[in-house]
Parts: structure tokens; sequence; C-alpha cells
């Protein structure tokens, strides 16, 4: 275990077979290159996740060892694991929203130390050398981002496995500092679902006097109510759930648009700056489209597996322009993690045991959930 610095400073227990240590109740072993750790996998389009032993790679000099506990449930998950997006690998540790403890760091790790509370979200790997690597969008590598699961490690063959797990090892240029104010559950939902709806409404330029509608109240769709708000902006929700009109309110909302109901954009047409689009199953788009202000911007965050239908009218009337946004880059998940912190901005959770997870699953596709389960990863 070259390179490795190991300290008491949390809640230890050796690990007989090499110098790591690992929180209580860890799974920690090794052999000459690998050591093992306990998470939920699955193994076909139409398989429940089950509990899968599996090898992390031993921490190099630049990697950050962190113990996990607590990882978010982003409908993402759902989508890759079931195929919806195409071919996945199996098997699938899912999980992108994860918080976690460093338990011990590599020689020339500079900005984490035992102990630190940290976090990893969406990627764990990328070129470093590309123009947008260099630019601080790892997400959008020239050569292609390693997804924390899902994508080719090392060897091209093995799948990354993710944070339904009890450990990961990521290299520190891919692991956040998550501010000390923040409860960590609450913000393990941050690394995907903060970042999504944080860096569309910075690259749009919200501000106070913006207006901007959130289409979906989920997971994403909650976390940008509360982000837009702390920006100054003025909020409308676009939800076909009229029961979550009042928790819109509570989450800085100032107006809610029941979508099943007829008629229901008509107060709506041509006011927004901006609608963020969340919506992970089909859905009509133009209808909102209509509610833009001239020049203003629809972004699709939202990865429902069928195309959308899109009228062209919808944009030429209004000069208005549709967009995507996938997550975002280091330097701005750390921002938004930063101004979570000062902001007090968390997500809405239901903490479940790692045995819950399908039954979590069938509930996020069903709406029943307010506004995020949340993995309690610490018996793992
Ligand atoms: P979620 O918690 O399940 O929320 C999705 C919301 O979409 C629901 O709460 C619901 O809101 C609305 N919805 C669902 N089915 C609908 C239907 N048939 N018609 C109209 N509205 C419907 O999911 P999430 O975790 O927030 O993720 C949302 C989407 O974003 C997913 O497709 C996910 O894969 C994607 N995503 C993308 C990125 C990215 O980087 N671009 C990152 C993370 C996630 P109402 O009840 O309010 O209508
Ligand atoms: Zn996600
Ligand atoms: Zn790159």
């Amino acid at each position: 275990m070259g390179g490795l610095e190991n300290t008491d400073r949390v809640p230890t227990r050796k690990c007989g077979r090499c110098s790591t240590r690992g929180g209580s109740g860890t799974l920690v072993r090794m052999n000459e290159s690998r050591m093992t750790t306990l998470g939920f996998a699955s193994h076909s389009p139409t398989g429940a996740l089950e509990p899968f032993q599996f090898a992390r790679r031993v921490p190099g000099d630049r990697d950050v060892h962190i113990r996990v506990e607590y990882c978010g449930i982003c409908h993402s998950d759902i989508h890759y694991a079931r195929g919806e997006w195409g071919p996945a690998m199996y098997p699938c540790v899912p999980g992108h929203e994860i918080i976690g403890r460093v338990v011990a760091t590599g020689r020339d790790v500079k900005r984490f130390r035992t102990g630190q509370r940290v976090g990893v979200g969406c990627f764990v790997d990328s070129c470093r050398v590309c123009p947008t690597c260099e630019a601080g969008e790892e997400n959008h590598c020239e050569a292609g981002v390693s997804m924390t699961y899902g994508s080719p490690d090392g060897d091209g063959r093995t799948p990354t496995f993710g944070g339904y797990s009890g450990q990961i090892v990521v290299d520190e240029h891919f692991v956040l500092e998550v501010p000390k104010s923040l409860d960590p559950a609450g913000a393990a939902p941050l690394l995907c679902a903060g970042i999504t709806t944080y860096s569309p409404l910075r690259a749009l330029g919200i501000g106070p006097g913006s207006r901007v509608g959130v289409m979906g109240l989920g997971g994403l769709g909650h976390i940008a109510i509360r982000l837009a708000a702390s920006f100054g902006a003025e909020v409308t929700v676009f939800s076909h759930s009229p029961e979550k009109e009042a928790d819109a309110a509570r989450l800085g909302a100032s107006a809610f648009a029941a979508t099943h109901q007829p008629g229901a954009l008509d107060g709506h047409l041509g006011r927004y700056d901006a609608i963020v689009d969340t919506i992970s199953a089909t859905h009509d788009i133009n209808g909102a489209l209509g509610c833009l202000k001239t020049g203003g911007t629809l972004v699709l965050v939202g990865g429902p597996p069928e195309p959308l239908a899109l009228a062209a009218f919808s944009l030429i009337a209004g000069r208005r322009k549709i967009a995507g946004s996938l997550v975002g880059g280091i330097p701005e998940t750390q921002e938004m993690l930063d101004h979570c912190g000062k902001h007090g901005i968390t997500s809405d959770i239901e903490m479940i045991a790692p045995g819950q997870i399908n039954e979590a699953w069938e509930r996020t596709l069903r709406g029943d959930v307010r506004y995020r389960f949340v993995i309690d990863c610490r018996d793992l």
C-alpha cells in the first residue's frame, strides 16, 4: 500500500491484510492489487438489484479512498440499468450522488485528508489535457469521460462501479469538498441533481428579475426550484401532479401550473427567460416553448428514452431556443456545493437501507418520493 497515509482521526478498524483502515462495519480486504467491497448490482435490464461483492483498485498515489456513507437514487440509475438509453454494462452497480469520508489518501494527494467529508458525482476520470478538460468541463472530455458507473475501467472491459456500495477509490481531481454546514445525507443528491440544474441556470445568467420555469417536480426539479430562487429568480413549476402545489411554494416557487388541466399554460405564454425541463418520460415540449419570452431558452436536462416531438414554429415564433445540458464540470460542481453551503440548500430526502433499493426504484417510477431516496451505505 505504498503512498497511503493513514491516521486515526475517524473511527477505524485496521484491515488484517493491508495498511488501510476502514470505518466500523467496513469490509476492506486486500490481495496484491485489488480490495473487495460490497454493493448492490443489477445483472440484466429486467432483473432486481442484488448484493454483489466486487473489487476496487488499490489506491494509487493520486487516489482518495472513500468510505461511502450515503448515495442518492437518481432516475438516471434506473434508465441506465434497465437499458433504456441503450445497452448497459453488467454487472451494474449504479450510484453517482456519493457522500463519504476519506479513509486514506495517496502520497501525492494535496486537497484531502483522512476523515474529511467528500463527494463524488457522475464521473471519475477524463483525459485532463483536451481543451474542454482544460476549461474545467471534464463532463464533455473530447476523449470521452469515464462515468462513475457503466464506463470501461482501465482494462477496457470491466465496468466502473458506482456508489451503491461501501467503498470507492477516486482520483483526487474528481473528488469534491463538501461544506461542513450541510447535512451529509441531504447533500448527496447535490452531486448530480444539484449540478445538473445549477449549470444551465448559471449558463443562462439567471439572477434577480429572471423568470424561470421548472418542468417536473422530482429529484432534479425540487433542487432546481431552490437554486433558481437562491439566484433571485421568480420561479414557476409546471407539473402533472397537482398534489405537489404546496411543496412547490414551500421550495420557493411563486406559481404552479397543473399541466394535466386544459388551458393550464394560458396565463404563462411568453413570460419566461428560461425553462429547465427535468421530465423523465415522453411529454409535450411545444406548449412550454410557447411560454418563453422572445429569445428565451428551454433546457432539456431530463432524458426520456423516446424522442420528443418538436414543431418548428414553436422555435421560429419568438426566436426561441432549445438546448441540452449534462451535469457540470468539476470546478462548477465545487462552486455549486459552496453556493449550497452558503445558502443552506440540500435535498428533501427519504433515507432507505440498501435492502430497500428495488422498492425505492419502483416508487421513484410512480413518483412516490418527496423528493429523493438516499441509501444509507454505512453498513455495506
Ligand atoms: P424523478 O425524480 O423521477 O423526477 C421526474 C419528474 O418528471 C417527476 O417527478 C414528474 O414530475 C415528471 N414526470 C414523470 N413522468 C412524467 C410523465 N409521464 N409526464 C409528465 N411528467 C412526468 O427523476 P430525476 O432523478 O429528477 O431525473 C429527471 C430526469 O433527468 C431523468 O430522465 C434523468 O435521467 C435525467 N437526468 C439528466 C441529467 C443530465 O445531466 N442531463 C442528470 C440527472 C438526471 P411532476 O410530478 O411534477 O409532473
Ligand atoms: Zn444523476
Ligand atoms: Zn479531456
